[in-house]
């Protein structure tokens, strides 16, 4: 043990003497930048958990895969000494496990240990992860990641902006950003900019922004409701990188907020940060009382209507494929994936008995034991079994299937097994494990064509893009599930009140900016 620490301690001397020192020819050493990050967010309102096989972890030089702005002839790549550790990430689903937790920040945290000091450090999280009987996770890790690595370094946080931002969040981060877009098609180029801000305040040597700005605004809206892809969203986050883009002003961001758990840190921020203090405050406040103004406005994106509705007009329609989300049990938002209710009510409609009713594609229903006997049979032969509510089995039991096995595919990273049974004119997929069905290819893979099929019935919100320009018409069904669109449906006890939209008649609140301490300080 002694000589391990002796070791340790030589090495980090070792680093230390080259951080922020010049090199003999005089020119500037290049900064040490560690990464690091767990990024998930976990329903309180569902009964599954998230452990930390769940968990698609990359570690060490592996995490530069994750980030194709630091792919090796990159520039961003060659102004740095990167030290990546670890950087996982899961589909969204129930809270972690307090295991699964540890497990993942007691190994970031080793990691880190092992290559002190950092001149800078890339912290990429979601920022709605929810822990087995631990608030604001992300909190608590972003502090345990200060005790190894001390105040001088300067953490540079990324995040989804649903994701939720505590006050300790906020102290201990020093640039701290989120995506503009929902759906997030502007990620990597987030992260790419958290990381660009980072390297910028590293090289021009002015260090931490002097002023942050943070405001809580007391609005829960479920993502559903707050796309950027229309308004009250598309105007609210047009204002964004104008903001961000002065002089003064290093970043700014708006956090939605996460809606499916119940904690006090459950709300919209603004957070802005810089060196202009005037205008760091006054950005912060013109981006948090617009998003106050348009609260009225938000509305669910596409139409919404129940599942029987939904059924009804899509089968009515001449307009195919008519797209339906399962909203309630949408794995991407943290549900379990594996609600049957829905599968339940479409396979007792009569019009899809037979095979030549209006063709219509379910993705997908977890069954492990179903892919065996669907695999078993074999293309083309006959399987009967049940599947899907081994998580969540409080709107519908598992649900038998009995059909012709039309494909079966194995090697999908997140399904590992792959079937399709055809029942009536339902082509239902069932997986090994769960997946999200995203892409045209996750159809096409399996010998399913969405453009042809009249119908495509998806556990899912707002549509991706790859589905929202196929679809020919689409609508989104009120389901139930862990991430009940209907949020007044949910009993919280633990958000801040009065929160729009709980409490209707509210007071105007109070939106002048907070100026966080800095990292370090009291
Ligand atoms: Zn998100």
């Amino acid at each position: 043990m002694k000589r391990i620490s002796l070791y340790l301690l030589t090495a980090s001397l070792l680093a230390s003497s080259c951080t922020q020192q010049n090199k003999p020819d005089g020119t500037k050493a290049l900064p040490r930048i560690a990464i690091a990050g767990l990024a998930i967010e976990s329903s309180t309102f569902s009964p599954a958990l998230t452990d930390e096989a769940m968990f698609r972890a990359r570690v060490g030089d592996d995490v530069f895969s994750f980030y194709s702005f630091l792919n090796p002839d990159s520039s961003q790549r060659k102004r740095a000494n990167w030290i990546p550790t670890l950087r996982a990430h899961a589909i969204p689903g129930g809270a972690v496990t307090r295991e699964a937790y540890e497990s993942l920040v007691g190994k970031t945290l080793t990691m880190l240990k092992d290559s002190l000091p950092y001149d800078g450090l890339f912290f990429d999280i979601h920022g709605a992860m929810s822990v087995v009987g631990l608030d604001d996770p992300e909190g608590d890790f972003i502090k345990r990641v200060r005790d190894v690595v001390g105040y001088e370094t300067i953490i540079s946080t990324s995040m989804d902006l649903h994701g939720n931002v505590s006050k300790t969040l906020a102290q201990n981060s020093d640039i701290i950003t989120c995506y503009r877009m929902a759906p997030h098609e502007d990620s990597r180029e987030s992260d790419k900019r958290a990381v660009e801000n980072l390297l910028d305040r590293i090289e021009n040597g002015k260090g931490k922004p002097a002023y942050k700005a943070w405001i809580p605004v007391p609005i829960l809206l479920p993502g559903e409701k707050t796309s950027t892809r229309v308004d009250p969203g598309k105007s609210l986050y047009a204002k964004v990188a104008p903001a961000a883009d002065q002089e003064g002003i290093v970043d700014a961001a708006i956090w939605i907020g996460y809606a499916w758990a119940d904690e006090p840190r459950n709300h919209a921020v603004v957070m802005v940060t810089g060196d202009d203090k005037a205008k760091v405050t006054s950005t912060a406040e013109s981006l948090a009382n617009a998003f106050w103004e348009v609260r009225n406005e938000f509305e669910f994106i596409a139409p919404t209507a129940t599942l029987k509705e939904s059924l009804d007009m899509a089968i009515a329609s001449d307009k195919h494929p008519f797209m339906v989300s399962d909203m309630g049990d949408n794995p991407t938002a943290g549900g379990a994936g594996d609600v049957t209710w829905t599968l339940a009510q479409i396979l007792t409609r009569p019009e899809f008995k037979s095979a030549d009713g209006p063709s219509l594609i379910y993705a997908s229903i977890p069954g492990p034991e179903f892919v065996e006997k669907a695999v078993a049979a074999g293309v083309g032969g006959k399987v009967s079994g049940t599947a899907g509510a081994a998580v969540d089995a409080r709107f519908s039991p598992p649900i038998q299937l009995t059909g012709t096995v039309t494909a079966i595919e194995t090697g999908d990273a997140s399904a590992e097994t792959e079937v399709v049974v055809k029942i009536g004119s339902v082509s239902v997929i069932v997986t090994k494990k769960r997946k999200p069905y995203h892409r045209e290819s996750d159809f096409t893979n399996l010998g399913l064509n969405p453009r042809a099929s009249d119908i495509v019935v998806v556990k899912i919100g707002y549509l991706v893009p790859e589905l929202y320009d196929m679809r020919a018409d689409w609508i989104m069904a009120t389901t139930p599930g862990g991430v009940d669109q209907d949020l007044e449906r949910l009993e919280f006890k633990r958000i801040n009140r009065p929160m729009f939209p709980f409490d209707k008649d509210m007071e105007a609140p109070d939106l002048s900016a907070q100026l966080i301490p800095l990292s370090g300080s009291k």
